[in-house]
């Protein structure tokens, strides 16, 4: 048995909560070892946000193609599409980010090892690597384990049951597509594959589309479905399957209780992800539970001394960028600075035809949190840059919340083209402590998206300009 190895951190898990934790500890000088199962990148840039991102990409390029003649854009014959150069194309991008963080880490000057670490105590874990078992004891550990796809008993997922990451790696185009859950994961892939050409019909138990964000957001996307041919069933809740092949039925029984069977060929399970807590000796560790999550406090920390916890394994919301800057925090404590996961908001997008970003309260949990409010709302329908982008007849709008007495901005939320990249303004905003006059303040370039923030907070001040 070789030498135990003793870093001062030892973090677990690849992901972009822990390779960003292995980063900034390696920045800050501290002796770092991360311990990945798989190839690093972990859920976000191996099968979840960046592969998700290019094949939304690819279809919609292929849509606006097939239905560009209302711009002057005719093509020859219609456009074809090739899903395996499209999915090689997204695997090239993967691998790129997948050696960009190989590189930086070693830039950090963080060690790394290949293999699953299990915990025999808190500060104790066995890698079995290629080469054979290795040893470390740790004065630190952050654990980063991310989470998993959740599975369905009535559907385990293997054959034509697909998770996410089967969906982002298929060979073939399903020709008829059923999506099981209606959260932003199956609504962005089940548009994809609907952009793609293939019919598609999601299965939703609850009675509304993206259940976290409110109907005046969702309701843009409910009508792209609709004219795009999605047929969605709500309150709807599968039993099972039948057949297999060309004669595969998904069943379920629908709102007014009968049961159904819906033809298909492949079936998308996107009903939520759980925590990776089984299987490597969490067990073990002493730690405290929250639900199925980790419990951690405002600084990460686990109940057991110098064990941290990051990232979709502590809770909501499952997002990369939560996971980075919690590991980033964890690494700088540490190291000895005095930090705490304090935001004042973590924006969450949903890349859906159109996308939706939803950036502190809404107005009705501002409400709820007992605030009387302003709300202000600019229409895509009215902005000069939405038009010049086929983008003002999807429904978009942008939305400011604010407080009554002082104009403090405590949420801001947008539904339409882009709106993904309005998301950092929002963030920016809500953190700097913005009231609506500063916003209302700030010139902001013309023509962009981004001009129907400053109006819509002009609409909350009750003095809009272009509407
Ligand atoms: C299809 C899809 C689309 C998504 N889109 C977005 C998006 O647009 N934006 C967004 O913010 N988020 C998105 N997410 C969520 C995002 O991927 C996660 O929130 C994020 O990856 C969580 O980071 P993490 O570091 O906590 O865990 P993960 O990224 O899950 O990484 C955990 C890593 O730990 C490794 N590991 C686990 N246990 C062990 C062990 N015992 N030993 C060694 N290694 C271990 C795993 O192999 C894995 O690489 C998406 C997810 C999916 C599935």
């Amino acid at each position: 048995m070789t030498k135990p190895l003793t870093p001062k951190v030892l973090i677990v898990g690849g992901g972009p909560g822990g390779y960003v934790a292995a980063i900034r500890a390696g920045q800050l000088g501290l002796d770092t070892l991360l311990v990945e199962e798989d190839r690093l990148g972990g859920t976000c840039l191996l099968r979840g946000c960046i592969p998700s991102k290019a094949i939304i990409h690819a279809a919609g390029k292929f849509h606006e193609l097939a239905h560009a003649a209302g711009i002057g854009i005719t093509l020859p014959q219609a456009p074809t599409f090739d899903l395996s150069k499209a999915i090689s194309w997204k695997d090239g991008i993967t691998a790129r980010l997948n050696s960009g963080v190989t590189g930086l880490l070693a830039k950090a000057k963080v060690r790394t090892l290949t293999g699953r670490a299990v915990f025999s105590d808190a500060k104790t874990c066995t890698v079995a690597t290629k080469e054979g078992p290795v040893t470390i004891q740790a004065e630190h550990v952050i654990l980063a384990n991310g989470s998993i796809p959740a599975e369905l008993k009535s559907l385990p997922f293997g054959g034509d049951v697909l998770s996410s990451t089967q969906a982002l790696s298929l060979s073939e185009l399903p020709k008829r597509l059923a999506v099981v859950g209606a959260g932003y994961i199956g609504l962005e892939l089940g548009i994809a594959f609907a952009k793609l050409g293939s019919q598609v019909t999601v299965i939703e138990a609850q009675d509304r589309i993206l259940p976290l964000y409110d109907a005046e957001l969702t309701r843009p996307v409910e009508r792209w479905l609709k004219k795009n041919g999605v047929a969605v069933h709500l309150k709807s809740l599968t039993t099972g399957l039948e057949g297999q092949g060309p004669s595969l039925k998904l069943l379920y029984k629908s709102a007014d209780g009968t049961d159904q069977q819906l033809p298909c060929d492949k079936i998308l399970v996107t009903v939520g992800r759980r925590p990776n807590t089984q299987g490597w000796g969490l067990e073990n560790m002493a730690v405290d539970m929250a639900g199925p999550f980790v419990k951690v406090d405002d600084q990460c920390r686990t109940a057991m001394r110098n064990v941290w916890a990051i990232g979709d394994l502590v809770g909501e919301p499952m997002l990369a960028h939560k996971a980075s800057k919690q590991g980033e925090m964890v690494a700088e404590i540490i190291a000895g600075h005095k930090r705490s996961f304090d935001p004042v908001c973590i924006p969450a997008v949903c890349f859906t035809e159109p996308e939706i970003v939803s950036a502190g309260l809404s107005p009705e949990q501002a409400k709820a949190a007992g605030y009387e409010v302003k709300v202000g709302q600019f229409p895509y329908a009215a902005s000069g840059r939405a038009m010049s982008m086929e983008a003002a007849g999807d429904g978009g709008f942008v939305r400011v919340v604010a407080r009554a007495d002082n104009h403090l901005v405590l949420g801001i939320q947008a539904v339409g083209a882009n709106v993904s990249e309005l998301s950092g303004e929002f963030a920016h905003a809500l953190e700097m402590g913005a009231r609506l006059e500063d916003i209302a303040g700030t010139i902001h370039a013309h023509p962009t998206l981004s001009e129907a923030l400053p109006e819509a907070t002009l609409a909350a001040l009750g003095h809009a300009l272009h509407i």
